[in-house]
């Protein structure tokens, strides 16, 4: 007869078997993803309040799965953050974003940035800077055009290294932003050492913003820093016009959220730059 703790053990066994079974699967399908490319990248337009012109995209990634349809990030990026295919995978998104940007600019659309995500173990590899400088020297990037998202966990998930290169590629001309801005335990004042164009602030700070005293204070308070550091504002998560408006009285710079549209593949956002600016 087996006691209840060698039950539990038993149901933990299980468990793990269980887990590592799904994650040797996941480890083979990322593989032959990586192999295959089998990744769509949508983007998401960020709009200047000042001008309501599409000014920017964020580049998002997708898993076009062979059998599971098309798959959000949540559903594999830790994942290959853990087994370092982050790298390989991180590397298509900068490649097919620049030529991306570079075919919208061969259609006349001219001058709009693109934003890509990055992981804290790119920023580790010790050729990452020499890759991304590559990558916007091939396509004729014009290096203001590239924009870099870290979040706050990415920098002090390797503070020195981050710093280093982040100095470089900020040197060349590259626009760094901190994306979930206000979320990380760190403090502001790692701030005054980076290289920092922007700050997002995060979705949680705008969601009850109309509502919310707290929210409101906070979010005035992060623009007023931001701005005196010289560094612009963007909201994510921007979904209502009455957000949208706080957010132009506090004077923050440039929105993005469901308010203008969902990330969408390429071909939709062609249709807002030619909305949004007149070409
Ligand atoms: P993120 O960088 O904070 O991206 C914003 C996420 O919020 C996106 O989810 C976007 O679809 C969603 N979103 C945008 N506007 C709204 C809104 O108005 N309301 C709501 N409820 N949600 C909104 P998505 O595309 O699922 O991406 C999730 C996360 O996955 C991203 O968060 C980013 O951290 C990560 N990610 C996406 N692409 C890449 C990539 O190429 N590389 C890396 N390392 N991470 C990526
Ligand atoms: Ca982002
Ligand atoms: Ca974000
Ligand atoms: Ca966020």
């Amino acid at each position: 007869k087996k006691t209840s703790s060698e039950t539990s053990f038993q149901f933990f066994d299980n468990q793990m078997q269980e887990l590592s079974i799904k994650h040797l699967h996941l480890d083979k399908e990322l593989r032959r993803a990586i192999q295959n490319q089998e990744w769509e990248l949508f983007y998401q337009p960020k709009m200047d309040i000042a001008t309501q012109a599409v000014v920017g995209v964020e580049a998002l990634i997708r898993w076009r799965h062979p059998s599971k349809g098309l798959l959000a990030p949540f559903e594999f990026i830790d994942f290959a953050e853990q087994r370092g295919l982050i790298v390989a995978m991180g590397e298509w998104v900068i490649r097919t974003a620049c030529q991306q940007l570079k075919q919208w600019e061969e259609m006349g659309f001219m001058n709009r940035k693109i934003a890509v995500n990055l992981s804290a173990v790119q920023l580790k590899q010790d050729d990452f800077v020499e890759k991304v400088l590559a990558i916007i020297a091939e396509y004729q990037i014009a290096p203001r055009q590239l924009e870099l998202e870290v979040t706050e966990t990415t920098l002090m998930n390797n503070f020195q290294a981050a710093l280093t290169a982040l100095k470089r590629l900020s040197s060349r001309g590259i626009a760094i932003s901190i994306d979930d801005f206000g979320t990380g335990y760190s403090s502001l004042s790692y701030l005054k050492n980076l290289p920092v164009n922007s700050l997002k602030i995060d979705r949680s700070f705008i969601i009850d913003i109309c509502q919310d005293e707290n929210d409101q204070k906070i979010v005035k308070m992060l623009i007023n820093i931001a701005h005196s550091m010289n560094m612009t504002v963007i909201a994510e998560g921007v979904e209502t016009q009455s957000q949208f408006h706080i957010l132009a009285e506090y004077g923050c710079d440039e929105i993005q959220g469901y308010l203008l549209s969902k990330p969408v593949p390429a071909e939709e956002i062609v249709k807002m730059f030619s909305k949004g600016t007149g070409k």
